[in-house]
């Protein structure tokens, strides 16, 4: 296990090796990225992403559920606040899903799912829970409504045996 002391040891390498203060909150890749929290899948390392470039949610399997869209819904009121206006149209936001991810489980309790996804029961076959291909363009399309015109929005898989990502919905523009 790994204990605060050497959280603590390892952040003052870190710390030692960076700078920091001209880091900005909006960020620099104008990405937002939404990911798994599989120890496997950490968007910043499988995508080479450095700090201050993404931002990421991470949830299980990388899903865009209600609670996804109410944490966006508050990035924007950040962006506002912080921009005054709705922020750049030159926005990415990419959708992570990968194989072998631990929702699969989950189809054994179908009650979790459905409370996760905030849909009744019955209608869990749209969310694609057992096959990551599928569930990225189910995600894409459910994200894409949600999102303000002009922006990019893509859908990939990680492969955890190979550490590729597969284009599975090719990045194109929300439209007005
Ligand atoms: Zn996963």
């Amino acid at each position: 296990m790994i204990h605060t002391d050497e959280l603590v040891e390892r952040n003052a390498g870190f710390a030692d090796g960076g700078s920091f203060a001209d880091l900005r909150l909006m960020p620099s890749g104008s990405l937002t990225v939404i990911g798994c929290v599989d120890p496997r899948v950490d968007p910043s390392h499988v995508l080479g992403l450095s700090l201050g470039e993404a931002a990421v949610i991470r949830n299980v399997g990388g899903r865009v559920t209600p609670a996804t869209l109410r944490t966006l819904a508050m990035l924007s009121k950040v962006v506002q606040a912080r921009t005054g206006g709705p922020g750049p149209t030159d926005h990415h936001y990419a959708v992570l899903h990968h194989t072998d991810c631990g929702i699969t489980d989950l189809a054994a309790f179908p009650e979790l799912l459905a409370d996760y996804f905030d849909v009744p029961a019955e209608d869990l076959d749209a969310k694609a829970v057992s096959d990551p291909f599928a569930a990225v363009r189910v995600d894409v399309e459910t994200l894409r409504p949600r999102l303000r015109a002009g922006v990019l929005v893509s859908g990939l898989v990680y492969d955890v045996a190979t550490g590729r990502v597969e284009v599975v919905v090719p990045p194109a523009r929300v439209e007005a």
